[in-house]
């Protein structure tokens, strides 16, 4: 299996407009953080695509990503939804519309913000097109199989709401979570590789900060763990540095082959 970050920056992203510290002006193509999202393809050439983010069109021609089978989104919020009409190159391509997968709030969020795309009786005119999205409502604890993938949703807390985390096989990704509940961790444990949140130093209201992050590694135990969502707070080549051992930053770009 292997795992492409899209994007590892906040909401912001990073740089973030008008701001002139230090690591908004690096030089390190590892601090351009675009928003939150990831591709997930299996050994059989199966690809699920984690999130919408605003930059997605981008991010999957930086990474040579001209297909996917499915779509799993974590939650609604605008930074991981927002590209969500690049979809477009991809289900025009298509025999059918591209099956998205989401809580139920989540897919209600996403068909009130983009009627276009899941409104079957709206067509394009002639010599037009449009994303052609089919919106499958995923339960917590629920698995789904898309090919060779099995996909389960675990239910995290961002705050007031839930969003969903999911383990593909080896593979854990949890993004925008505040906590990790002992019934999700459970079924976060075994994964080989964990892909988590981490906001600032200090606390955050609705997101993991750094230290909440390290202590969740420690708890799910994965062999490898790689810190996502991140700010302007951290240059990463420090961040690396001063991270316990199997706890990386991941960045923009970053490949990872999970066995
Ligand atoms: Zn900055
Ligand atoms: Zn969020
Ligand atoms: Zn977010």
């Amino acid at each position: 299996m292997k795992l492409t970050f899209l994007g590892t920056g906040t909401s912001f992203g990073v740089p973030q407009i008008g701001c002139g510290c230090e690591v908004c002006r690096s030089p390190d193509p590892r601090d351009r953080r675009t928003r939150v999202g990831a591709v997930v393809e299996t050994d059989g050439g199966t690809r699920l695509l984690l999130d919408t983010p605003p930059e997605l069109r981008l991010q999957l021609i930086a990474c040579g990503i001209d297909n996917v089978d499915a779509v799993f989104f974590t939650h609604a919020h605008a930074d991981h939804i927002h590209g969500i009409d690049d979809l477009r190159a991809i289900t025009v391509r298509r025999a059918g519309p591209l099956p998205m997968y989401g809580s139920e709030g989540t897919l209600q969020h996403l068909a009130q913000r983009f009627p276009y795309i899941f409104d079957g009786s709206m067509r394009p005119l002639p010599g037009t097109s449009k994303p052609e999205g089919d919106a499958r409502i995923i339960r917590d604890g629920e698995a789904v199989t898309i090919g060779d993938a099995t996909v389960t949703a675990i239910a995290v807390p961002h705050g007031p709401f839930n969003v969903f985390a999911y383990r593909v096989g080896p593979l854990a990704y949890v993004t925008d979570a505040k906590s990790i509940p002992d019934s999700a961790a459970r079924t976060l444990r075994g994964a080989r590789v964990l892909v988590i949140n981490a906001l600032w130093r200090a606390d955050h209201p609705t997101h993991l900060s750094i230290p909440e992050a390290i202590e969740v590694a420690g708890r799910i135990g994965a062999d490898r763990t790689f810190l996502t969502h991140l700010t302007h707070d951290n240059r990463h080549a420090d961040l690396e540095a001063e991270l316990p051992r199997g706890i990386s930053p991941a960045f923009d770009g970053l490949t990872v082959r999970i066995d």
